[in-house]
C-alpha cells in the first residue's frame, strides 16, 4: 500500500500518517530519493492493507491510498512512475544514454587493466567493470586477485576517471570492497542470498544487482527490494542469461526480460551479451537487441588476449572488436531515439 500525500501537506501530517502506520504494526517507508511525497507501508498482508485503505484517507494531508499489487512494493511502477537514474559520479544509469561497461572478467594483472581500460574508454565505454573476487564453479580455478585487483582497479579509474564495478562476494568483504569500488555487483550465483543483499542495502555505494540463472523476473525484483528496503535506491538490474535446456551456448538470453522489467520497475536495466551467450561471436548480435529491446546499458567483457584470459576467455572481446561494437550501437541507438 503506498499513501500519496498532497503536495502541500505539512511535516506534521506526514509524521502523524507515519506514526499512525507504525502503531498498527507496519513499517513507513519514504524513499528519499523520490519527489512525491510518497509513504510506502511494508509489511504484513496485503489483505489486511485492504481494510485501511479507507482509515488513511481520513488523515489530514493524504491525497490519495493506492493498493500496490505485485509483491515488489519500493522497486514498483505504481510507488515510482518515473524512471529511477542512478548517478555513479558524472556518470547517469538510466535516461536517454545508455551506459556502456567494459572491462576484462578477472583483474589479471595491472598492465593488464590498465591497457583495457584506456582502450575501452578511447572507444566510448563509460563505466570499467573488473572482477575481483570470482564466483568460479571449480574451486580450483582462478579465484580473483582479492584487494590487490581493487587497488589496480582504483589505478585504473585515476588513469581513466572512469567509475569501476565490481563483484562482492560475501558480507564480510563489502566494508573493503566498498572503499574501492564506485558500484558493487551483486553476481548471478549471489543474487538471492539475502544477508548480502541486506548488507549491501546498508551502504550508499550503487548496486548492479544480476539474475540468477535459475530465477525468474519476479525473483529478481524480489531481490533488489530487499536492498531498497534497507535503504539503499540505486539498484541497477541486470539481464545476464539463463539456464534453459538449450545447450548451443552458455545460457539463454531472455530478452523478454527488458520490456518486462521497464514495465513493471522504474529501476535500470542492462543487459550482460557475455555470459548470457558465452562466445565472443554472438555478443554483437545481443548486444544490439537488447539495445533495440529498451535496455539502458550493456555489460561487456573485453580482453586483451582472450586466450590467455584467467576467466572468460571464450566470450570475451578484443579492444579492437569492442571498438567496432560501439559504433555498430551507435547506429541502432539512434534508430530508437537514444545516445550512446
Ligand atoms: C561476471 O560478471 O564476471 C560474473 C561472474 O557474472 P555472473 O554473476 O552473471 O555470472
Ligand atoms: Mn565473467
Amino acid at each position: 500500500m503506498i499513501i500519496i500525500m498532497q503536495t502541500q501537506a505539512t511535516p506534521e501530517q506526514i509524521q502523524s500518517v507515519e506514526e499512525e502506520i507504525q502503531r498498527i504494526g507496519f513499517r513507513p517507508f519514504m524513499n528519499p530519493g523520490v519527489e512525491r511525497k510518497v509513504i510506502a507501508v511494508l509489511g504484513g498482508l496485503d489483505a489486511k492493507k485492504a481494510d485501511l485503505v479507507e482509515h488513511f484517507y481520513s488523515f489530514p494531508g493524504v491525497e490519495r491510498v493506492d493498493l500496490i499489487s505485485h509483491l515488489w512494493k519500493l522497486a514498483s511502477r505504481e510507488y515510482h512512475p518515473d524512471d529511477t537514474i542512478v548517478m555513479i559520479g558524472d556518470v547517469k544509469v538510466g535516461g536517454n544514454a545508455l551506459t556502456i561497461a567494459a572491462g576484462p572478467c578477472s583483474v589479471e594483472s595491472e598492465s593488464q587493466l590498465l591497457g583495457i581500460a584506456q582502450s575501452v574508454k578511447e572507444s566510448g565505454a563509460s563505466l570499467l567493470r573488473g572482477g575481483a573476487f570470482k564466483p568460479r564453479t571449480s574451486p580450483y580455478a582462478f579465484q580473483g586477485l582479492g584487494e590487490e585487483a581493487l587497488k589496480i582497479l582504483a589505478k585504473a579509474r585515476e588513469a581513466t576517471g572512469l567509475p569501476v564495478v565490481t563483484e562482492v562476494m560475501d558480507t564480510t568483504d563489502v566494508a573493503l570492497v566498498e572503499r574501492y569500488a564506485d558500484i558493487m555487483q551483486i553476481g548471478a550465483r549471489n543474487m538471492q542470498n539475502y544477508s548480502l543483499l541486506k548488507r549491501v542495502g546498508q551502504t550508499k555505494t550503487p548496486i548492479l544487482l544480476k539474475r540468477g540463472q535459475g530465477c525468474t523476473i519476479k525473483d529478481l525484483l524480489m531481490s533488489a527490494e530487499y536492498i531498497i528496503a534497507e535503504g539503499n535506491p540505486d539498484v541497477i538490474l541486470c539481464e545476464r542469461g539463463i539456464t534453459t535446456f538449450e545447450d548451443s551456448t552458455r545460457n539463454t538470453t531472455d530478452i523478454n526480460a527488458v520490456p518486462v522489467l521497464k514495465h513493471w520497475t522504474h529501476l535500470p536495466v542492462v543487459l550482460d551479451p557475455s555470459h548470457a551467450t558465452g562466445d565472443w561471436r554472438y555478443v554483437e548480435s545481443v548486444a544490439k537487441a537488447s539495445v533495440a529491446a529498451g535496455a539502458d546499458g550493456l555489460l561487456i567483457e573485453v580482453h586483451n588476449d582472450p586466450k590467455r584470459a584467467l576467466s572468460d576467455g571464450p566470450q570475451s572481446l578484443r579492444p579492437e572488436q569492442f571498438e567496432e561494437l560501439m559504433s555498430k550501437l551507435r547506429r541502432v541507438a539512434t534508430a530508437i531515439d537514444r545516445t550512446v
